[in-house]
């Protein structure tokens, strides 16, 4: 497939919004994502054409609290995680919609005849209603309780509870394989009239189609980078920049040998990878997913810290994975 070098999906990890051990005040996501925003437009000013997807579980997290308060505060009724993901979508599609179109219109770069504006699409991401993951939920969301709360909440919403390695008990939820988004086409289009898109967020809503082709959405979570990866492969991106909260990738990561990787081929990152050094839920699936973008044609999947996202594209930071040479 043609692959659009100036198309880039960057994908932001939860650092962009809310660092480790600092409080979720709006006067702190508004600070993030002035900073993500910032790092951002530095690739913008190149004239770059960019989609942007990012995480959302420690605010579906949030959702999950405020929900379960309120139903236990005043009896408002609970809404399934679907309507919580596109709840989050929201929260932080507004986030990046402001403080990117500030930032742009600081530098100058808006309605120059190039970048027309920055949009969120409430995005649906299709699954299979039949994907294995369905029936062995892994995925821990939401907060902790102890046994004898977990399993009356279990009762009372249908859910799946398990004890967390970490301790306490919690909500479990399947991650199915994202195939494709609903909204794609949109998503292409704006991109092409010159807009800055933000979709698939948190992954994007989980969906999938009845016999009759109809929609319906599943109480599940996407992990975020392999739905980014569908996204950058649909819109036939050069470059797909997973952004997070390390430098680089590393082999035998926190051991005494830890190793920073600059560069690695497909093969190499296939073999590292079925090897373990990557681990499930945090770097597996993105290098994973980095694997797919370049098997499907990408040109380069770049893991890279958040600050350093233009050195990176630069081949000056970060982590590239390149086709087999
Ligand atoms: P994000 O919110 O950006 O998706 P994650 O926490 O899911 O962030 O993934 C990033 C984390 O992956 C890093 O903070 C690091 O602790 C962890 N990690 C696991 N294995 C590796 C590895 N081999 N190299 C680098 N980081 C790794
Ligand atoms: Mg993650």
């Amino acid at each position: 497939m043609d692959r659009k070098e100036k198309y880039i999906v960057v994908a932001f990890g939860g650092n962009a919004f809310q660092t480790k051990g600092e409080r979720g005040t709006p006067e702190n996501y508004w600070k993030n994502a002035y900073k993500s925003a910032e790092f951002l437009v530095k690739i913008l000013e190149e004239g770059y054409k960019v989609a942007i997807t990012h995480g959302n579980g420690p605010q579906v997290g949030i959702i999950a609290e405020w929900m379960l308060a309120g139903k236990k505060l005043k009896n408002l009724d609970v809404m399934t995680l679907d309507i919580a993901g596109a709840m989050s979508q929201g929260w932080l599609g507004y986030l990046i919609q402001q403080s990117l179109y500030n930032k742009l219109k600081e530098k100058g770069l808006l309605n120059n005849g190039k970048i027309k504006g920055v949009v969120t699409i409430v995005t649906q991401t299709i699954v299979e209603k039949d994907d294995p993951a369905f029936q062995n939920p892994t995925k821990y969301i939401g907060p902790w309780y102890d046994e004898e709360e977990a399993k009356k909440l279990a009762e009372e919403f249908g859910w799946t509870v398990k004890p967390d390695p970490r301790g306490g008990w919690r909500r479990v939820v399947p991650s199915p394989d994202p195939k494709g988004h609903v909204e794609i086409e949109a998503i292409k289009r704006l991109l092409d009239e010159g807009f800055i898109v933000i979709a698939s967020g948190g992954g994007g809503i989980p969906v999938y189609f009845d016999d009759k082709g109809w929609l319906h959405g599943v109480e599940a979570v996407i992990d975020k980078d392999l739905a980014g990866e569908r996204l950058a492969t649909a819109i036939g991106a050069g470059t797909f920049m997973i952004l997070t909260d390390v430098e680089k990738v590393y082999l035998n990561y926190g051991t005494p040998q830890q190793k920073p990787i600059d560069v690695m081929t497909v093969s190499e990152a296939e073999k590292y990878y079925k090897e373990g050094h990557f681990k499930p839920g945090s770097m597996g699936p993105k290098v994973l997913a980095a694997i797919r973008f370049i098997k499907n044609g990408g040109k380069q999947a770049i893991i890279a810290h958040l600050s350093q996202a233009y050195e990176a594209l630069k081949g000056k930071a970060g982590t590239r994975i390149i086709p087999d040479q």
